[in-house]
């Protein structure tokens, strides 16, 4: 196998810098045409157990499943562990709309609780809150890059007699307390989404330490056909396989998987160093069980600044540089607002921040480019 990771990107005016862009190289390139040239261009061929199984391997997992996309591995999770209608699952406001998607496509209801002012994920002190009788499972969501606090949500669950699902589409590679994340709940769920830390075009992965539920997973995915019976479908099951096409990208990313984190973390330590000393920008962090890998580098602009975050983008914007806002926080999304309801964090957090450029693809002049940038705009 290529060890040739030359990057392909095609040179852009050095003027616009994406908040993300796929490295796809030579090694990726050949992986793909390998898989193009042997016919095997559906959902069956080598390239699927390969990257199963190399990504079992990272993840040091003994079961995956490779899918379609992250929304499809979220809604076949929660299918496996048998979330019906009538059922809650817990899950963080301030997240990919996605998340809560996935749980209404099983007929269930979310059940959002607010986001920490630090790390800006779920606020488990709040898990107590959201219980109630019909409580089935909490949705966890180590949002960009970021790892939640595991323990004491696996201690809540497990009290409670819940299930967990980890929606690890933003921190593939991030750790809690030194291990992998989506290793520790009931079943990891992976997008590969062209602007994911690695990508398949379109495409995820469940993964599971419960040969139970990878069973279930693996019937639920293909349709529903019976493992012993070839042919006889025996549930109505659901297509979300991934292609061998897919595979071969996937296999070729995940190679060089351990690059792009490193380069995550580099980006994030230039621009921590660039953006450290300004006043009107809070910082993203990394307590102490974690080793973020900063899928994007976010961002809060303060309250005290005299410009405010949506200002903050047009003037990157006409600089040609690309910046993404912090998601809105679904409890104020139309299909699941419920009047009074506010989650008073998640709201704010998700008004001021802001996602830098976060490629692995950026240079270090870029970023310190944008870093001026930000500065020369107006921000102390
Ligand atoms: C990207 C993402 C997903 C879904 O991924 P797709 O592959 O685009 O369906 C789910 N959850 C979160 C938090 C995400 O960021």
């Amino acid at each position: 196998m290529s060890k040739n990771n030359k990057s392909l990107r095609v040179i852009e005016p050095v003027s616009s810098i994406p908040v993300s862009a796929p490295n796809l190289s030579v090694l990726e390139r050949q992986y793909l045409l390998d898989a193009f040239d042997s016919g095997w261009i559906s959902s069956r061929g080598p390239y699927i157990e390969a990257f199963e199984g190399k990504f079992r391997e990272f993840q040091k997992v003994p079961y995956a499943l490779s899918v379609c996309n992250g929304t499809c591995a979220l809604h076949l999770a929660l299918l496996a562990l048998g979330i019906q209608p009538d059922d809650e699952v817990i899950v963080p406001t301030l997240t990919y709309v996605a998340s809560a998607n996935a749980i209404r496509y099983t007929g269930a209801t979310p059940v959002f609780i607010d986001s920490e002012p630090d790390t800006w994920n779920m606020d488990v002190s709040k898990l107590e809150t959201a219980l109630t009788p019909r409580t089935k499972a909490i949705l966890v969501v180590h949002l960009y890059g970021n790892p939640c606090d595991m323990d004491p949500i696996l201690a809540f669950a497990k009290k409670n007699g819940l299930a967990v699902v980890e929606d690890v589409a933003e921190a593939f590679g991030s750790q809690y307390k030194g291990q992998r994340v989506g290793g520790f709940g009931d079943i990891g769920v992976f997008s590969f989404f062209g602007n994911k830390t690695i990508t398949t075009g379109e495409g995820g992965m469940v993964t599971t330490n419960q040969p139970n539920l990878n069973s279930k997973m693996l019937h639920l995915k293909s349709q529903g056909m019976s493992a012993t019976n070839y042919y006889y479908f025996d549930i109505v099951g659901y297509n979300y396989r991934m292609t061998n096409l897919e595979a071969a990208l996937g296999l070729a990313q995940l190679e060089r998987a351990e690059k792009f984190i490193t380069k995550k973390r580099e980006n994030a330590q230039i621009y921590s160093r660039e953006l450290g000393n300004m006043k009107d920008v809070t910082l993203p962090v990394e307590v102490s069980y974690a080793y973020n890998t900063y899928w994007m580098y976010s961002i809060l602009i303060k309250e005290s600044s005299a410009i405010s975050r949506d200002t903050v983008r047009e003037a990157l914007q006409k600089k040609g540089i690309e910046t993404r806002p912090f998601f809105y926080p679904c409890h104020l999304l139309p299909m699941y607002e419920k009047n009074g309801v506010s989650f008073k964090i998640a709201e704010d957090v998700s008004r001021r921040g802001l996602n830098l450029p976060s490629s692995t693809l950026l240079s270090e002049e870029e970023i310190v480019h944008i870093c001026n940038t930000l500065k020369s705009i107006g921000l102390s």
